[in-house]
């Protein structure tokens, strides 16, 4: 379906919208007219923008002085020189994805991640890229990939993070075995220095090294000088305290510094690896790049406890796997209780309690399929492959310890392996209690050795601090990771926490490892950097930070200051909570809605490109790329007003046309966020509260009725139809209600469903009937698109089911998703009221309109409780689940040989798991059909009809749009009505695209 959406929507350029995001009122003036004049990028200091800053993926929270947005390095140089001179910390800064607290300072922050975010240059032919430091990973490596060719460090959240972010952490991933870290792939960084200079720091020869060096010149001969020193004074220091690890990257990179030196060339840009953004900032990167690999192949051992499995972790090293990972009975047992991944630990043998998966990069099929044959005939009891070992395979001195094992050669059983693997994180993260799964000695580095002696002393320590964690992830390399279950909301909890980190430094020291293998020093790490490489080093590390930084103003305290693991915590002591109204719906969890709304653990899952995500998280923040428009952004702004850091309460009318207003309540985040963060249902709650505070807009009452609306509408027809179309009358509609002039509006049928249905009777009478369906005639199909009823009432019947009409045509949803819970819940009452009696009766409830589906399914059980809610929310089906649910349509004859269907569904249905039905049937139907990885087209509703939020609802429908110009159908088929007006509103359409079951109907022999 070659198409193009053609102008792409820019919501933030859009007068419309109104958003201070883009047009601040300033705090500090003084500064930011300084910088604004000296850059072009943007400048914020706005209490907002400071707040959306104010964290990261960590447990810790600091307000930074403002946000910068550079434009190019002669920005960067500017800002940075004029905080120099006036002494203001500065703060680069990626996706912020950070774990440990690098992120997160006083500082005025440099976010890279908008309009840096460049590939300079690509030359295949070296294997190297040169890139901007904002650009994320996963774009990076899109473009890379044509060539065969990748960035090879592949840290877990790399479709979010950026390339300055990866060389500030030092990032690598699950094939670190492979691959190393980023400090292998960085060859040569522009940057700026912390007086403002901008430099090159790439591969320069001792020699030459010694000759730039200047303990009286400019800084960056001093730097020269420093490193010089180090080299010369601390090499064999550095050597005898740096643990010999794969994966080490607390405190500076000294001992890769020290090797590299040793063969009479050193490169400053590896020592810039893991120096989180305290020596300079980033600019530009040149990175040397790997070759994909051609094919790889999967074991997954299984074991009897999680000891045996460390202890096998060496012997299985010995046949060169890419990546072995570990994950344990704790998580093992809540993925089992997760209908998510109820299926991947099906698989599992019996008495699994911990698993070690371990890939392997091949070059073809046969050698994958031996080296997995290789491995489990070595250290397994002879488990059977689909392969021969090969002879003179590595064989290991010590006993077999795995009691059973998998193999996976094709990408379907990979997949599901490596989601057994990434399993851990959503469980652990979607507690709603004050005790959370910290990140604080999460990622410790161990010698494979030492793992099974290691484990058991960490479980120990876990044990006498009263407490638990789950141990997961890279076991290959020996970082492990391990979240303690910690309340730091009270002084006993921060306390806790502090002991658990001072013992644990002691056994990493104990065995040989390091206090980070994976995330960094930042808050919680540093002040362990001491006791880990002792106090010469320690000394060494602050040497050259003040050699590179003389005033101490990039990212001061970290990896070798003075932060304290115990302040500047998101949830502290003093921490306390108050929505200033009682929540209106019902919140099945620890703490209720407090519950929710400090849930989101700031891990910019939110942030992720559509292209390469796919699924519906958050389509507002695909569309603007602001921070302020993902879920993430809505959530700490939520929790800081609700916590007293924001001075506006949460129903106040600026924050909720700053914060709240684009939320187009899709449901996404509820669906794709590790942590499940619900904010439509939040939205819901405070535009309730908003309503009852300071009342509600005409056209809000005017959406939340119109099922009203549309009978009137449907009783005058068609004049009322024509009552639109009068010239002016668009005008005044936008003008007097704020009705976008560029939307169609819905016209009404005279003969509603309900006619046509009353008129015709039911064909299939209920006693030859096998099922009892009671159609519910929602408001959009029974007075505007009763064709798509009638479709679903020929198929139905085709099916051999016995239809009736329900009398209602309310669900509720339109009063719901405009913040009207009172009114909603009387709908929703009433419906139940109505419709139980007919489903203890045997009848089944089925809707066409998927959001109305889903309020019977989902939205109301927070909106009622109680026996009936449940009994209705059982029985009701969206009619394609309906027809797939039963397989009623195998009886059906239907016609073969049509076209190819593009399936767009929505994205209320795929945050409830309900999507796939209508594509099944659609198929069993005789259809090619091919489902796009979509998210919401952007009408959400009545959100797209409202004039200031156009623009921001095209610019998320360009994305859909664009799916469906790359996809293979021929026709586009959506279930959701408001998706087929976006649809039938875009230029390329040929009018409104058919609902899933009017395609069915066609097929009907
Ligand atoms: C769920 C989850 C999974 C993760 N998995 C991994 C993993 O597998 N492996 C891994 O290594 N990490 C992992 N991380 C941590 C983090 O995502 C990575 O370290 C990531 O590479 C950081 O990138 P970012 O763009 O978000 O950096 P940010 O958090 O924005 O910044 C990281 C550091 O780099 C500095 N920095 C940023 N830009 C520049 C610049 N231009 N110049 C100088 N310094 C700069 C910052 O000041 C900061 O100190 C994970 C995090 C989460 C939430
Ligand atoms: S909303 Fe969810 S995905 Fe986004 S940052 Fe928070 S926890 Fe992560
Ligand atoms: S409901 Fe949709 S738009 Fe709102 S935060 Fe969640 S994913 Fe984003």
């Amino acid at each position: 379906m070659a198409t193009d959406s053609g102008t792409r929507a820019d919501p933030a350029a859009d007068e419309a919208s109104n958003y201070d995001y883009r047009n601040d009122s300033v705090a500090r003036s003084g500064l930011v007219d300084d910088l604004d004049s000296r850059i072009e990028g943007e400048v914020r200091f706005d209490e907002y923008s400071r707040q959306l800053y104010a964290t990261d993926a960590s447990i810790y929270e600091a307000l930074p002085i403002g946000v910068v947005f550079p434009r190019s390095t002669a920005d960067v140089s500017a800002v940075v020189t004029y905080c120099a001179e006036r002494e203001i910390p500065v703060l680069p800064r990626g996706g912020g994805t950070s774990l440990a607290g690098q992120t997160v300072n006083e500082a005025v922050v440099l976010d890279f991640s908008r309009h840096m975010t460049d590939l300079v240059s690509f030359r295949p032919e070296e294997r190297r890229a040169r890139a901007q430091p904002g650009i994320k990973l996963g774009d990076l490596n899109a473009e890379l990939e044509s060539e065969g060719l990748k960035f090879a460090p592949d840290p877990a959240w790399g479709d979010k993070s950026a390339l300055g972010g990866a060389i500030g952490n030092n990032s690598t991933g699950a094939h670190s075995l492979q691959y190393g870290k980023t400090d292998a792939y960085v060859e040569e960084c522009e940057v700026v220095l912390a007086d403002g200079t901008v430099t090159t720091f790439g591969e320069v020869t001792r020699e030459e090294l010694r000759e730039r060096a200047d303990s009286d010149g400019d800084l960056e001969a001093r730097i020269y000088a420093e490193v010089e020193r180090v080299l010369a004074e601390e090499g064999e220091e550095i050597r005898s305290r740096y643990p010999d690890l794969k994966r080490n990257v607390s405190g500076y990179n000294l001992d890769w510094l020290v090797d590299d030196a040793a063969d009479g060339t050193l490169n400053l840009a590896s020592l810039l690896a893991g120096s989180e953004g305290t020596l300079a900032v980033v600019t530009e990167a040149e990175v040397s790049l790997e070759p994909i690999p051609e094919t790889k192949s999967m074991a997954l051992l299984a074991y009897e406890d999680l000891i045996a499995a460390m202890e096998d972790v060496s012997d299985i090293l010995e046949h060169d796997p890419a990546a072995v990972e570990v994950l344990d009975d704790v998580l093992i047992d809540l993925a089992r209780d997760t209908a998510e991944f109820e299926d991947v630990v099906e698989m599992l043998p019996e008495g699994t309690r911990a698993v070690l998966i371990v890939e392997f990069y091949a070059d073809d099929d046969a050698a994958g399929e031996e080296t997995v044959a290789d491995l489990l005939a070595d250290r397994t009891a002879g488990v059977g492959t689909v392969a021969d070992p090969t002879e003179g395979g590595p064989v290991a001195d010590a006993p077999v310890r795995a009691f059973d094992a998998m193999e996976a050669h094709d990408e379907a059983t990979r997949t599901k392996f490596w989601k057994l693997r990434k399993s851990g994180l959503p469980i652990l993260l979607s507690r709603t209690s004050d005790a959370k799964h910290a990140a604080f000695v999460e990622d410790t580095a161990i010698p494979p050795e030492n793992l099974p002696e290691y484990v058991a002393d960490f479980q120990e320590i876990l044990e006498d601090h009263d407490t638990f964690a789950s141990f997961y992830a890279h076991a290959g390399p020996g970082v492990l990771h391990i979240r303690p279950l910690v309340d730091t909301k009270t002084v006993d909890g921060v306390a806790q926490m502090e002991s658990i980190a001072d013992a644990v430094t002691d056994l990493v020291v104990k065995y040989g490892g390091s206090v980070s293998g994976e995330h960094g020093d930042g808050r919680a790490r540093t002040q362990w950097n001491r006791k880990l490489y002792g106090e010469s080093i320690w000394e060494t590390f602050r040497g050259l930070k003040s050699a590179f930084d003389p005033d101490w103003i990039l990212n001061p305290g970290q990896v070798c200051g003075d932060v304290d693991m115990t302040e500047h915590l998101r949830f502290d002591p003093d921490y306390e909570f108050d929505a200033g109204f009682d929540p209106a719906l019902e919140w099945d969890n620890e703490n209720g809605m407090q519950g929710m709304v400090e849930l989101c653990h700031g891990c910019g899952g939110c942030r992720g490109p559509q292209e390469t995500t796919g699924g519906v998280m958050c389509p507002t923040y695909r569309a603007a790329e602001e921070e302020i428009t993902a879920t993430r952004g809505r959530a700490n702004m939520l929790r800081q007003a609700m916590s007293g850091d924001l001075p506006e309460d949460p129903t106040d009318e600026e924050f909720m046309h700053e914060v709240l207003d684009l939320c187009i309540g899709c449901k996404g985040c509820a669906k794709d966020c590790p942590s499940e963060v619900d904010m439509a249902k939040l939205k819901a709650e405070v535009t309730h509260a908003h309503h009852q505070e300071h009342g509600s807009s005409l056209r809000d009452r005017l959406f939340a009725n119109v099922d009203l609306l549309a009978s009137l509408g449907s009783s005058f027809a068609p004049l009322s139809n024509l009552a639109t179309k009068v010239p002016g009358a668009r005008t005044v509609l936008a003008k007097a209600v704020g009705i976008a002039p560029e939307r169609t509006l819905p016209s009404f049928e005279r003969e509603t469903l309900r006619d046509w249905f009353d008129e015709r009777g039911p064909q299939v009478p209920a006693d030859e009937a096998e099922r009892k369906a009671m159609l519910f005639p929602d408001t959009y199909t029974n007075y505007s698109h009763p064709e798509v009823g009638k479709a679903a009432v020929r198929v139905l019947e085709a099916a051999g089911v016995h239809v009736a009409l329900a009398d209602r045509t309310d669900s509720g949803r339109p009063a719901h998703s405009k913040g009207f819970l009172d009114q909603s819940r009387e709908t929703a009452a009433a419906n139940v009221d109505a419709l139980v009696p007919a489903v203890e009766d045997g009848w089944d409830v089925v809707l066409v309109e998927p959001s109305d589906a889903v309020m019977f399914q989902s939205d109301y059980r927070d909106l009622l409780s109680g026996p009936d809610v449940e009994t209705l929310a059982a029985n009701a089906y969206g009619v394609c689940e309906y027809l797939d649910a039963f397989r009623l349509d195998a009886g059906v004859d239907w016609e073969a040989g049509r076209e190819t269907l593009t399936y767009h569904g929505h994205c209320h249905q795929k945050a409830t798991k309900k999507d796939h039905h209508a594509v099944g049937v659609l198929r069993r139907a005789g259809y090619e059909v091919d489902p796009l990885d979509s998210g919401c087209c952007g009408m959400a509703g009545s959100f797209g009809y409202e004039a200031e939020h156009f623009s921001m609802s095209r610019a998320i429908g360009d994305i859909l749009f664009d799916q469906i110009g790359d996809s293979r159908g021929e026709t586009v088929v959506a279930p959701g009505a408001s998706c087929r007006t976006q649809l039938e509103d875009w230029e390329e359409s040929d009018g409104e695209p058919p609902h899933p079951v009017e395609k069915l109907a066609a097929a009907l022999a």
